[in-house]
């Protein structure tokens, strides 16, 4: 026998959920602060109604909004509100302390993909994954439950700024009349080829050895200068490369123009 689930937040991904579970043949209870429905689920008024089930899901905007709505007659809570490691590890405690079983996830897909072998479900602390199996593929990422939270900030911090450069990117190209149509496909293998210089990279954050013969940060200070300036010149927002310009010329102050980019991570760990 399935086990009945309790979504609350109905929202994007909330409802996505929702959809997933009882595709999955779940019995699902749905509750939101503004009254919506999904179909062949069974929405309640109180979240109180919504504890009866064995799991409750969670997916609200931020915990400030989920804190207060949690109560020790949830059995069960899969928590999937994006939040900070400590938030989430709060969360942790206060489960633990009102005899609340815990699993702790983020989700690493948008609602379309719910359902799908594209979505993964981090999850940490309790090994149990329940139902994350019905959203994506469930990947338990450690014992502590504060760690799903930590990759879902780390990986989210890339995709902004890989999403930031490429905006840039496109506003350049723009001001010359050049369309996203002509630029895009030249960015996707460009950013393919840049990924293959990561483990490099991270194994030079590791030894903290930063010699180099294939690109010293002093010529990628020049680039970043450049880039600004040209943006500047189209009359374009130079908030981005000037900050990673600020950033990196700090490292070339602290002696590393020679080293490879790789040692911008002393200044980022200060
Ligand atoms: P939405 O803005 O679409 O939905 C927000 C949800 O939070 C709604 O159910 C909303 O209720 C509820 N809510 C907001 N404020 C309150 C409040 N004061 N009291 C009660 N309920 C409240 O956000 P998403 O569904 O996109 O995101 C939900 C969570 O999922 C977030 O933590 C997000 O980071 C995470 N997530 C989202 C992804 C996405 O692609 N959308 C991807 C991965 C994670 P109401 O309808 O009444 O406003």
């Amino acid at each position: 026998i399935k086990e009945t689930v309790s979504v609350l937040g109905l929202g994007r991904m909330g409802s996505a959920l929702a959809k997933a579970l009882v595709e999955e043949g779940y019995e699902v209870t749905v509750w939101n602060r503004t009254p919506k429905t999904v179909p062949n689920a069974r929405s309640v008024g109180t979240p109180q109604e919504a504890f009866k089930s064995d799991v409750v899901v969670t997916c609200l905007s931020t915990y400030d909004v989920q804190e207060p709505l949690l109560t020790n007659e949830i059995k069960t809570l899969v928590n999937l509100t994006s939040g900070t490691p400590e938030e989430a590890r709060r969360t942790a405690q206060w489960a633990k302390a009102n005899g609340v079983e815990y699993v702790d996830g983020v989700i690493m897909a948008v609602p379309q993909q719910i359902g799908t072998e594209q979505a993964r479900i981090l999850f940490s602390g309790n090994e149990k994954h329940h139902v994350l199996h019905a959203f994506g593929e469930p990947v338990h990422v450690g014992e502590d439950a504060g760690l799903a939270a930590l990759y879902d900030l780390a990986l989210l911090g890339i995709m902004w700024a890989t999403f930031g450069g490429y905006l840039q990117a496109v506003a350049l190209m723009g001001s010359e009349g050049i369309t996203p149509e002509r630029f895009t496909p030249m960015t996707t293998s460009w950013l393919n080829e840049m990924s293959t210089l990561l483990p490099e990279m991270g194994e030079e954050t590791r030894t903290r050895r930063y010699e180099t013969d294939v690109s010293a940060l002093d010529i990628n200070v020049s680039g970043l200068r450049l880039l600004t300036e040209a943006s500047r010149a189209q009359g374009l927002d130079t908030t981005l490369p000037q900050a990673l310009h600020g950033l990196f010329e700090r490292a070339q102050g602290n002696g590393h123009g020679a080293h490879s980019i790789a040692s911008v991570i002393e200044e980022i760990r200060k």
